[in-house]
């Protein structure tokens, strides 16, 4: 059988997959990519920050991109548990730090939707919509397809999701943390303006957050303990909708159900390597995190940016672009950016989920610091904006982080 061959092979066809191949292959790389078109809608939606709204503007989606999502302007902090500690609300606004927004918050299934289509419409990526079947070679530079022939790359972009099979079959361990909690996700039309506006009630089981979509539309992703999920997600549409008004304290005034419900279960998952042979993972079969602070798929797109950047500079100096060398470059590039916000994101969910006085207090105490302490706030905000970057050139900028869903 002869085999397809090709600079860059991407697995998987979700966001990550589907912006990996557009960037690929518009910047002159051969490039396929391999998976089905998800078409599962389950109410989710990202928070995207600046710099990967700025990546993806640059694969020529700008304007259905801002079309089908909506600037975050202001991110309310609730503290709504039953603590003794009760600080007030902390309200970030993007312009104390000199910004329009903090980002934009897209539905996950319309960033699938344009990426698709921006990949068609571009034609430069083969694409093959179906599964992989695994991967072989001994460097993982062949990805086997069940009734065709295998296709390999110089570099194999694995981004099939936190249950990863390329990751499995290339022998890099991942480790899952899974909380007693799981997400459920759905988008709310309502009767007042969100002003751009996005709330986190903070509650004894998880975060309670409203996320603003265009019109008078909002995502929801209400963190729960499992049971009290299973019991809201059965109810009828108009019941539910009365029980989130009431949970978010008629903030939005009258709430209606207006897009697919969904139930995820939440985890941390890491891995110590990302990369094996000619194998790198990107998005969440590298790393994932539970939705607090906007940052599972906003990593997934830096992944991304770096790989590519350190693919470029490798062509332009006549280098390999899957060499061990480059690929323990983009390990070392994304390794603490990665950790960081992994450790913040798991260090903020168990002093919710906690109970426990010290660690209730200490939020308490944080977030009525922040509610009256301007410089400390803005010092927050940046710090959460500013981490630190890499290109392949050695410069580090941009911005990522913040909160919202
Ligand atoms: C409730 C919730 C809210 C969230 N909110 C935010 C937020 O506000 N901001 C943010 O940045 N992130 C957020 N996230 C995280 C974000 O949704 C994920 O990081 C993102 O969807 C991961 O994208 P991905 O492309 O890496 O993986 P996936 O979306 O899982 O895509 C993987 C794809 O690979 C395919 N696939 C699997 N196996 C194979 C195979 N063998 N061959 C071919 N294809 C295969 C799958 O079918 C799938 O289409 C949230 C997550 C949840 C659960």
């Amino acid at each position: 059988v002869t085999e397809s061959r090709f600079d860059v092979v991407v697995v998987g066809a979700g966001a990550i997959g589907l912006a990996g191949a557009l960037a690929f292959s518009r910047a002159g790389f051969s490039t396929c990519l391999v998976g089905p078109a998800p078409e599962r809608r389950d109410g989710r939606t990202a928070a995207l920050l600046e710099s990967s709204l700025s990546f993806l503007r640059g694969l020529g989606v700008r304007s259905a991109l801002d079309a089908a999502s909506q600037p975050l302007r202001t991110l309310r902090l609730v503290d709504d548990t039953d603590s003794i500690f009760r600080p007030p609300p902390v309200e970030f606004r993007a312009d104390e730090i000199g910004l329009d927004a903090f980002g934009r918050n897209i539905e996950n299934a319309s960033l699938i939707e344009l990426l698709a289509a921006a990949l068609r419409a571009d034609g430069r990526a083969d694409w093959r919509a179906e599964l992989a079947a695994g991967l072989s070679g001994e460097d993982f530079s062949t990805v086997r397809l069940a009734d065709a022939p295998p296709l390999s790359g110089h570099l194999v972009i694995a981004a099939d999701g936190r249950k990863s099979c390329l990751r499995d079959q290339a022998g890099l361990e991942a480790h899952e943390t899974r909380y007693p909690q799981v997400a459920l996700t759905t988008i709310l039309r309502h009767e007042r303006e969100h002003g751009d506006v996005s709330t986190e009630f903070h509650t004894g089981s998880g975060p309670f957050t409203l996320v603003p979509l265009p019109g008078r539309r909002s995502s929801l992703v209400w963190v729960n303990r499992p049971p009290i999920a299973e019991r809201l997600v059965a109810l009828p549409d108009a019941d539910l909708a009365r029980t989130i008004e009431e949970r978010s304290h008629r903030i939005l005034g009258r709430i209606e159900i207006d897009g697919p419900r969904g139930v995820v279960p939440l985890s941390t998952l890491r891995v110590s390597t990302l990369h094996r042979g000619r194998l790198a993972l990107g998005g969440e079969a590298a790393h994932a995190v539970p939705p607090i602070g906007a940052q599972g798929l906003n990593l997934g797109f830096a992944d991304l940016e770096v790989l590519l950047d350190l693919s470029r500079t490798a062509r332009a100096n006549g280098g390999d672009i899957g060499s061990p060398a480059l690929l323990s470059r983009y390990q070392q590039a994304r390794q603490r950016d990665v950790q960081v916000r992994t450790i913040a994101i798991d260090g903020l969910n168990r002093a919710l989920l906690s109970g426990l006085l010290p660690l209730d207090m200490a939020r308490g105490f944080g977030l009525g610091l922040l509610a009256r302490v301007g410089p400390l706030r803005r010092a927050v905000m940046r710090a959460g904006l500013g981490a630190t970057r890499f290109s392949g050139r050695g410069s580090a900028a941009g911005s990522r982080s913040a909160s919202a869903g």
